[in-house]
């Protein structure tokens, strides 16, 4: 049997198919109506893209790092869902697909793996700002900051953002 193909061999994982995505696309449909009216069918497909880079990022950098990496699409999936038009944690900015960003809430590069409970959806300069820095200090520099003056805290931030230092 050596070199037959079986063509009802069972479809690859995470192999999207199309009656899947239409669940999803019920459940995402209103809340990205309310953010993106007539656009909302067009950035499904982005999120529903992203969510399969994302899980596939993560699993490279876990490797990476080394620590754990159980996190299925639908998880993925359930977490941009959750997140999707709600505050980032640390600022006011709206989280939509384009400036959405999964931290570690624990560091990669402190041992944090890549698991539901330690997953969350910021947003991109945030997700910049906190670096390696665990949840629990990146609070507390930002409330620090906010207790210093207007200038140094944008100093601060801005030095953060571009990370060159
Ligand atoms: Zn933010």
């Amino acid at each position: 049997m050596m070199g037959n193909i079986n063509h009802r061999s069972k479809p690859k994982r995470g192999r999207k198919s199309p009656r899947g995505l239409g669940v999803w696309e019920q459940k995402f449909s209103k809340k990205l109506k309310r953010h993106h009216k007539q656009f909302a069918k067009k950035v499904f497909h982005r999120l529903m893209k992203k969510s399969s880079t994302l899980r596939t990022t993560l699993k490279r950098r876990s490797k990476e790092y080394e620590v754990e990496f159980k996190i299925s699409l639908t998880e993925v999936r359930e977490l941009l869902y959750k997140s999707y038009g709600r505050k980032c944690r640390y600022c006011d900015t709206k989280l939509i697909v384009s400036n959405m960003a999964c931290d570690h809430i624990h560091p990669l590069s402190l041992g944090g793996n890549s698991t539901l409970p330690n997953l969350q959806m910021i947003c991109m300069r945030c997700n910049t700002r906190k670096g390696p820095l665990t949840d629990k200090l990146f609070g507390r520099l930002l409330r620090w900051l906010s207790r210093q003056s207007t200038e140094l805290e944008k100093y601060v931030l801005r030095k953060l953002s571009s990370r060159d230092f």
